[in-house]
């Protein structure tokens, strides 16, 4: 059996909470109970500075919810790689799919993984189907492989070093209707044999895959054992700091018995 990837853990905080002061307290409560694996956090830009202030734990990592392509320039609203990365952040989710929904098309996720390689930055890569109809299998698997080769396009197996692929199923996110820990399974082993074909499979088996989608401390034991991922992309759970640990201790639990 190939040998597990050590436990990650990202907590996506979207636009949330509504104050620094907020925001604090929770990172806080969380860099206090975190006993196992590895955790990222995802804050709002204008939070990530501060919190890598308070930051003492070499376990727990900043991450950006999205980057802008280019260093610096004429680009009204949006946020450089060099810029996060002087502030802390040492990954960032990419393709998320509250973002594609907004518009960001397969060419600027292509983009964006290529700035985060070229600054030796790891990319959390968002993918997962819109829809799931189980007569239809071929659908949510093309639709997940068209946009893994879309992202990973032209990368070098050794760059692959710097990819996590979050399998996160649109109709799972924030709906409390979670995958099942059988299609979990399924789908990863399908992103892991999609990885194998297009670099090689010992690159291929670096890549952490994550589950997202709807992932509580009811599910994450299963999720785990049986679904076989390496860790989860947390949304809405990894806002209440207690729920959140007891997500990471259920799944470091699940690691240690498989
Ligand atoms: C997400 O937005 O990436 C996510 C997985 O959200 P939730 O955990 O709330 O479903």
């Amino acid at each position: 059996m190939a040998k597990r990837h050590r436990l990650l853990v990202v907590g996506n905080w979207k636009m949330n909470p509504r104050t620094l002061k907020e925001a604090e307290k929770l990172f806080l409560e969380v860099q206090k109970g975190v006993k196992s694996g590895e955790v990222i956090i995802a804050p709002p830009f204008p939070f990530i500075s501060d919190l890598h202030l308070l930051s003492r734990m070499k376990r727990i990592k900043l991450a950006a919810q999205d980057i802008f392509f280019d260093t610096h320039g004429a680009h009204t609203g949006e946020v450089s790689l060099p810029m996060l990365k002087s502030v802390g952040v040492t990954a960032s989710i990419v393709g998320h799919s509250e973002r594609r929904e907004r518009g960001e098309s397969n060419a600027e996720i292509y983009k964006d993984i290529q700035t985060l390689i070229k600054h030796r930055t790891l990319a959390i890569v968002c993918v997962g189907e819109k829809t799931r109809n189980n007569d239809h299998h071929g659908d949510y698997f093309n639709a997940v492989e068209t946009q893994l080769v879309a992202a990973l396009k032209n990368l070098k197996p050794a760059e692959l070093k710097y990819i996590v692929v979050a399998y996160e199923p649109v109709w799972a996110i924030g709906t409390r209707n979670d995958a099942t820990p059988e299609d979990v399974g399924e789908m990863k082993l399908f992103i892991r044999k999609v990885l194998s074909d297009r670099f090689n499979r010992v690159a291929a088996a670096k890549v952490p895959i994550l589950y997202g989608g709807s992932v509580n401390k009811e599910n994450a034991g299963a999720l785990i054992e049986k679904g076989g991922v390496d860790g989860f992309l947390v949304g809405g759970a990894s806002l209440k700091a207690k729920e959140f640990l007891s997500i990471i201790e259920e799944a470091s639990y699940a690691i240690a018995r498989t």
